[in-house]
């Protein structure tokens, strides 16, 4: 290397040295300059009003800003940096949708970065938070570094937006006259969304009970627990709000005394506390209580409380229209002077119930009552008078109805009840004669007694008429028609059907005190022993004869008597006399034999039929076994109550047949499990025994399986010689018919077992 080369050289590398020099100047003028920009950065996000995150993409870890955290409630050392600090503040209902757009912004589908979203603060509630963010890239590689951002709380802005949105849609909803209910709900759902997580509701108040509302927000059952509790000093907060007519805000649902009793119905739903402002009208009265509710326990801070004053006036507003639309109502469709529906409301409901009716192919029936004579009482006693019999009137017939009948007053002294879901013609007949009954009745009106009484009207639908008009005019030509008949009396349209229904009116009434007066008789028929021939028992069957009507037959009055519910009488007295009389053949010397009862199903089925049995064995002292029970195979199918009866009676020892054989449903498979003693053959089958070989099989293995179970046999309504030989063949045991004996007297049957005791 040449002296000169070599001085080059140093140069060069002096030089360099002083490039380098440089370098490492410049480089440490960028670090501290870096570091202070770093310490600025950091000084921003300690002073800055926005709250800073700072997300690094490659460890995953998050910076949160002290602000960041104090926005949120929380200090500077509390809350973790990652990822899930975050998601886990943030609502769930906005989760996802935040995350997609951060994906999307990383993607650079969108830019610029920006989002709203609600983020639970320390003490509970929602905040409304908006979050900017930029990305930082690797210079070299322009891979993603970190994603920068600021959240800015516009809780604020987005309640007042949110609330002038809402408060337009209510206020238009008032304008519109929407449903009190619908508008309820949209004043809950407006202060549920200025304080997100709370939950409002709006109850009623009628007379002492608390009515839902309005809460959308809160589940259906904690609502109808609430529905229809009586408020008081100490019912929760909103029964004490309106109970007190003041305020009540009840920090811990949990341990506040007021909410003992009904905690349990709140506490499984989340609620923590519950803040309530009665809702008054424009004079202050109670109307109702809103009520706010958190899952926290909290008392209102001033915007809250603020909340709480307005959103009970906003309710109020509708709570006091409701009112009064429903007074209004009231006066158009009730009449003032009784208070029975109005002529309007009578109109309305009948045309609904016609459509109704019509569709669902019902029937129903309309009563047209006049009170008789009421011009006398208003020209002679005057019309305070007439005025107070209406009323009186009007109580009566509200009586005579039953629940779900429709009754108005169309004017003067008429009146219309409906009278729905009817089985028969004589439904309507019947709540006829209880306003007849009950109108009649003396009634003593300032200081005078008064007898009133009135003429009914009836027609069906859809039979006599099929539309308003129609069916009005069928009630009202029958109302002339119960005037001219006399007054004080119904008619129906179908006169027809007037003449049966006083008919069976009368039948009714005469039942009644025939059995109550035990005017009936028993007649027995003999019971054969196909074998020997002689007489080994007898079915004692019950007779009227009336003195107007005749002799009624015992499927009709037995029917009847079915029907007012006389059938426990009828039986204990035919139970009496039957073993009476059993007793008094036995006294006689007479052969025993058996006395067959006929019992009916609902009796049976009665709690107190086995006692009755077992004092009527006791009373008349006869042997068990020589009392038959017959029931029909209707009894037979049923529970598990009915094997217990069953079984108690074969435990007092009597006789238990099974009555009209065959014509049921019961099959021998449940025969199988009572104990019963005889199957009665029912007459059908025998009249045929002869003619039909189909008929004939059936007996025979009726016989034959009856048999197998161990029951004996009695054909029933043998009328002819054939018959019996056929059955003898078949090898049953016992029968009853005409061929032996009609059902006769007592005595008579003394005289068969007279002429058949052995000389
Ligand atoms: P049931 O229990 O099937 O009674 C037999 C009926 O058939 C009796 O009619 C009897 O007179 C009739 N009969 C008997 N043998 C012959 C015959 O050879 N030919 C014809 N044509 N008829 C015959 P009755 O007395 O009119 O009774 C009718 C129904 O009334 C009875 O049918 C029974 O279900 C009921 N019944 C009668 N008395 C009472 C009672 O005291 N209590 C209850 N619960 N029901 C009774
Ligand atoms: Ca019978
Ligand atoms: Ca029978």
């Amino acid at each position: 290397m040449t002296v000169d080369s070599k001085a080059q050289l140093l140069d060069e590398i002096s030089k360099l040295r002083a490039e380098l020099a440089s370098a490492q100047q410049i480089k440490e003028e960028q670090i501290a300059e870096l570091v202070k920009s770093e310490q600025r950065f950091a000084m921003a996000m300690r002073t800055a009003n926005d709250g800073l995150w700072d997300w690094d993409l490659q460890t995953d870890t998050v910076y949160y800003s002290p602000r960041w955290k104090s926005m949120l409630g929380y200090e500077e050392h509390e809350l973790g940096h990652q990822l899930d600090t975050w998601a886990t503040l943030v609502h769930p209902e906005d989760r996802d949708r935040v995350l997609q757009h951060v994906q999307d912004y990383l993607a650079g589908k969108t830019d610029p970065f920006e989002v709203e979203m609600r983020m639970r603060h320390k003490a509970g509630q929602y905040l409304f938070i908006r979050s900017r963010a930029f990305l930082v890239r690797c210079n070299a590689t322009n891979k993603p570094l970190r994603l920068i951002g600021t959240h800015v709380d516009i809780t604020h802005r987005k309640k007042a937006e949110i609330y002038d949105k809402q408060n337009t849609k209510i206020l238009e909803m008032i304008a519109k006259g929407n449903p009190a209910s619908e508008i309820y709900d949209e004043i809950a759902l407006l202060y549920e969304a200025r304080h997100p997580g709370m939950r409002c509701s709006m109850l009623e108040l009628e007379g002492d009970t608390l009515l839902h509302g309005g809460a959308p927000s809160l589940p259906k059952e904690y609502c109808d627990a609430v529905n229809g509790l009586k408020n008081g000093p100490e019912v929760g907060s909103c029964g004490t709000s309106t109970y007190t007519g003041k305020r009540v805000l009840v920090e811990n649902i949990d341990t506040d005394p007021k909410w003992a009793e009904i905690k349990h119905v709140a506490l499984p739903h989340g609620m923590r506390c519950c803040w309530s402002e009665p809702i008054k009208n424009s004079s202050g009265k109670v109307l109702g209580a809103f009520g706010m509710y958190y899952n926290h326990p909290a008392l209102p801070n001033e915007e809250e409380s603020n909340d709480l004053t307005s959103a009970a006036r906003l309710a109020g507003i509708i709570m006091e229209r409701e009112h009064n639309q429903k007074r209004i109502r009231d006066l158009a469709y009730t009449d003032e002077l009784t208070k029975l529906s109005s002529r309007a409301q009578f109109y309305l409901s009948l045309e609904r119930l016609i459509t109704e009716s019509a569709r669902s192919d019902r029937r129903f029936s309309l009563l047209y009552i006049d009170l008789d004579n009421f011009k006398n009482v208003n020209d002679s006693l005057g019309h305070d008078v007439g005025d107070l019999l209406l009323k009186e009137c009007a109580q009566r017939l509200q009586i005579a109805c039953r629940e779900g009948d429709f009754i108005a007053r169309l004017s003067g002294d008429e009146f219309c009840i409906i009278v729905n879901d009817v089985i028969d013609e004589y439904c309507a007949g019947k709540v006829a004669q209880r306003c007849l009954d009950l109108i009649s009745k003396p009634a003593v009106l300032a200081g005078r007694t008064l007898v009133p009484s009135c003429s009914i009207g009836i027609s069906h639908f859809p039979a006599d008429g099929d539309n308003l008009q129609a069916l009005l005019k069928a009630s009202d030509t029958a109302l002339y028609e119960a005037k001219d008949l006399g007054k004080n009396r119904y008619a129906f349209y179908d006169e027809e059907l007037t003449k049966r229904a006083e008919y069976r009116f009368k039948v009714e009434h005469y039942l009644r005190d025939a059995i109550e007066k035990q005017l009936l008789t028993l007649v027995y028929q003999p019971q054969i022993d196909i074998e020997t021939g002689s007489i080994i028992g007898v079915e004692a069957l019950s007779r009227w004869y009336h003195p107007l009507l005749g002799h009624i037959s015992p499927v009709e009055f037995i029917e009847t008597a079915e029907r007012i519910g006389m059938i426990p009488q009828l039986t204990e007295w035919a139970l009496y006399t039957a073993c009476k009389q059993a007793a008094s053949w036995r006294d006689a010397g007479l052969p025993p034999i058996r006395v067959a009862v006929n019992i009916s199903p609902s009796h049976f089925l009665d709690e107190g039929f086995v006692p009755l049995i077992a004092q009527v064995l006791q009373d008349t002292g006869i042997t068990p076994c020589q009392l038959e029970l017959e029931v029909t195979e209707g009894v037979v199918q049923t529970n598990q109550r009915n094997l217990l009866t069953f079984k108690k009676l074969k435990e007092l020892g009597v006789t238990l047949a099974i009555d009209d054989f065959g014509t049921g449903y019961s099959s021998f498979a449940s025969l199988k499990h009572l104990n019963i003693d005889v199957l009665k053959i029912d007459k059908y089958f025998i009249d045929d025994i002869l003619t039909d070989q189909k008929t004939h099989l059936l007996v025979s293995s009726m016989i034959e399986m009856g048999h197998n179970l161990g029951h004996k046999i009695i054909a029933e309504g043998v009328e002819t010689q054939a018959q019996l030989e056929i059955l003898e063949r078949l090898e049953c045991e016992i029968a009853q018919g005409y061929y032996f004996s009609k059902p006769v007297g007592a005595n008579e049957i003394s005289d068969l077992l007279n002429t058949s005791v052995p000389a």
